[in-house]
C-alpha cells in the first residue's frame, strides 16, 4: 500500500523544522506541496511551499476532482493537497509527506493507504504565542487566528498516532526521525 506521513501541529510549532529534517535524512520522502488561496509570505517561493492559486483557480480544481482533500482552514482561505502531488511521488516510490490541519488528516482514508500521522504539540498556547511573535510573519489578527486554531484542535490530538510535544526543538526532531524510520521499515 502507498505510503503517507501526516504532520500535523499549529502554525510556529517547529513542525517547518522538523519537516526538513526528516526530509534531510531520508531519501524516498517526498513534501507534499499543497495548493492555497492565502496570501504569500515574502520568504515563500510559488511551487514550493505552496502553489498559491487565487479562490476561483481553487474551486476549479476542486471542480475538477483534483484534490485528495481541501479545507477552508481559515474563513475564506482554502488548503488542499493535490492528486498530481500525491501520485508523482507515489511514482516514484517514495513516501509522501503531509503538512495539513487536523480536519484534513481525519479525511484521509485509512483503508486506502498506509498512513502514519503524528501531531506536533507546543508545550503551551503562551509558548505558541511567543515563538509566533518572534517569527514575524503574522498581523495581530492572522496571529489571534491562529492561536484560536491551535487551541481548538488540542482537542483533536488523541485521534493521531503519535503526539510529540515540541519543548525542545532537536529532540522532537530525533523523536519523530525514529518514529518515521519504524514506519518506513
Ligand atoms: P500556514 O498558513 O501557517 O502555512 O498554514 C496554516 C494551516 O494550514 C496549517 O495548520 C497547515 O498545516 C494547514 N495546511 C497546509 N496545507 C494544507 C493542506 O493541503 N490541507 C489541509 N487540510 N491543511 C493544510
Amino acid at each position: 500500500m502507498n505510503k503517507i506521513i501526516i504532520l500535523t501541529a499549529p502554525s510556529g510549532s517547529g513542525k517547518t523544522t522538523i519537516a526538513n529534517h526528516l526530509l534531510k535524512h531520508f531519501d524516498n520522502l517526498k513534501f507534499s506541496v499543497s495548493a492555497t488561496t492565502r496570501e504569500k509570505r515574502e520568504y515563500e517561493i510559488d511551487g514550493v511551499h505552496y502553489h498559491f492559486l487565487n479562490i476561483e483557480s481553487f474551486k476549479q480544481q476542486i471542480t475538477e476532482g483534483n484534490f485528495l482533500e481541501y479545507q477552508e482552514v481559515y474563513p475564506n482561505q482554502f488548503y488542499g493537497t493535490l492528486l498530481s502531488e500525491v501520485k508523482s511521488a507515489w511514482d516514484a516510490n517514495k513516501v509522501i509527506l503531509f503538512d495539513i490541519d487536523v480536519k484534513g488528516s481525519l479525511n484521509i482514508e485509512r483503508g486506502l493507504y498506509d498512513v502514519l500521522s503524528i501531531y506536533i504539540k507546543a508545550p503551551s498556547i503562551e509558548t505558541l504565542r511567543q515563538r509566533l511573535i518572534l517569527r514575524g510573519t503574522e498581523t495581530s489578527e492572522s496571529l489571534e487566528k491562529r492561536i484560536k486554531k491551535a487551541t481548538e484542535e488540542l482537542e483533536f490530538a488523541k485521534y493521531f498516532d503519535y503526539v510529540v510535544t515540541n519543548d525542545q526543538l532537536d529532540r522532537a526532531c530525533r523523536i519523530v526521525k525514529f518514529i518515521v524510520e519504524d514506519f518506513m521499515k
